[in-house]
């Protein structure tokens, strides 16, 4: 069984607004076993609306479609699936009870272009919207020669969206489907190393029609890997899932941190929990990424002690008391050191990380082209030099990643 997610409106269509719902529906979706296979996104133009439908219904046997449900001129959602089904808009006494009744208790006047909403398609349904004025439509559309297509058009609103899929749509789609199957995802999620080096690390996984299917992607210089298993039962979709997990871990070592929502901060804050240490940071360049990232990840745990963010010698050597000839006469590797061995002193902190200066605020870098970490803890400071090259958008959160990394090794390593 396949759906397509229709997302409907000019504001969508043009950018203005992100579309959002298309994701959470897509999401509820699959996690009931319907795979969505298309989403579409259409104007406020009553022709490519119904065209929209047409061809959703040509295609999935769910189709959820998402706002145009209100009462102005410009929403056309009902005309255009009246239009696309051929079938006539007929008034619902109960659906304009409803919107009559959430007018009066809103001590709000109704007009007379709220009664729209209470018209439907021959034939449909009436999904309950029990907030809002726009009720959604539940339709059932004949297929020649094949099983029926259903839709369900929602109102834009997005709490709206969520409140009708738990009271009633959720139940009607796993209804429809009927032995609807489980889609699971496990993410494994690596650092240190590129996509393509990853993929020659792991023994042809990511191959099409492998069952677990595993796929590969970069998102903020993060690698992460996708493992999709489908099956009958939860237990089967989880057994079936694991061995592959256990490859990827085993090929891959210290370059995996952890899964789904885990980011290194967290990884690194594991670590430093289970050791009962603590971590301060000293940032340049990275504008205060590493404080950002750790205090959320550390909120009432109280590994992380703070951080200080420079972005000038001046401040380096008045704010973290880096000696003035270290921060006039030194750059890249000296910098670095000196800023973790002071933010470890100033703290009090177990351990220290420092980012140095970025290549384009040192012009004294001997080598321009890297940019250097330092780790103070109990057994003195250790620097890693980076090559600071990489496409600008993503350089900062690599700079802060790499830092993480760098403490979350040495912790693993026993440092
Ligand atoms: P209403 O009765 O509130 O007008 P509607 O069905 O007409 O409901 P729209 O007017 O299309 O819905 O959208 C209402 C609001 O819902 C939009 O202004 C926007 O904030 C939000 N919205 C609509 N579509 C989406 C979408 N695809 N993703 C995220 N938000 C959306």
């Amino acid at each position: 069984m396949h759906a397509e997610v229709l997302a409907i409106g000019d504001e969508i269509a043009s950018g203005r607004l992100l579309d959002t719902n298309s994701q959470r529906l897509s999401r509820r979706l699959e996690e009931m076993g319907v795979r969505v296979r298309h989403h579409t996104t259409v104007a406020d133009a009553l022709d490519a609306c119904a065209a929209a439908f047409r061809h959703a219904v040509e295609r999935a046997e769910v189709v959820v479609s998402t706002g145009g449900l209100g009462p102005t001129d410009d929403d056309l959602t009902r005309e255009a699936l009246a239009l696309a089904t051929g079938r006539n808009l007929a008034l619902v006494p109960e659906a304009l009870e409803h919107i009559r009744g959430l007018f009066a208790r809103r001590k709000r006047p109704m007009t007379p272009r709220n009664e729209k909403q209470a018209f439907f398609p021959e034939g449909s349904r009436v999904i309950r919207n029990p907030n809002g004025t726009a009720p959604g439509i539940d339709l059932r559309v004949p297929r020649p020669g094949r099983g029926p297509c259903r839709i369900f058009a929602l109102p834009g609103v997005p709490p709206e969206i969520d409140e009708m899929w738990r009271d009633s749509v959720a139940d009607a789609v796993r209804e429809f489907a009927g032995t609807a199957r489980v889609i699971r995802h496990r993410t494994i999620k690596c650092f240190g190393a590129g996509e393509s080096q990853i993929e020659a690390m792991l023994p042809d996984l990511i191959r099409r029609g492998r069952h677990p299917a595993v796929g590969i992607n970069a998102s903020q210089t993060t690698i992460i890997l996708r493992i999709s298993a489908e099956g009958r039962t939860e237990q089967e979709v989880r057994d079936a899932i694991e061995p592959t997990v256990e490859t990827i871990r085993a090929c891959l070592g210290d370059l995996v941190f952890g899964e789904d929502d885990d980011e290194l901060h967290n990884a690194l804050g594991r670590l430093l929990a289970k050791r009962r240490a603590t971590l301060a940071t000293a940032e340049w360049g990275t504008a205060g990424l590493l404080a950002d990232w750790l205090g959320e990840a550390a909120e009432c745990r109280g590994w992380y002690l703070g951080g200080l963010v420079v972005q000038s010698r001046e401040a380096a050597s008045r704010a973290l008391g880096v000696p003035p000839d270290v921060c006039e006469y030194s750059a890249g590797r000296p910098l670095a050191e000196a800023m973790a061995a002071r933010a470890h002193e100033r703290f009090g902190a177990d351990y220290a990380l420092a980012v140095g200066p970025f290549p384009a605020a040192d012009p004294r870098a001997r080598d321009p082209a890297s940019v250097y970490f330092a780790l103070a803890g109990p057994g003195g400071v250790h620097v890693k030099v980076h090559p600071f090259a990489g496409h600008p958008a993503t350089l900062k959160v690599f700079c802060g990643k790499a830092a993480l990394n760098l403490a979350r090794l040495a912790l693993l390593e026993g440092r």
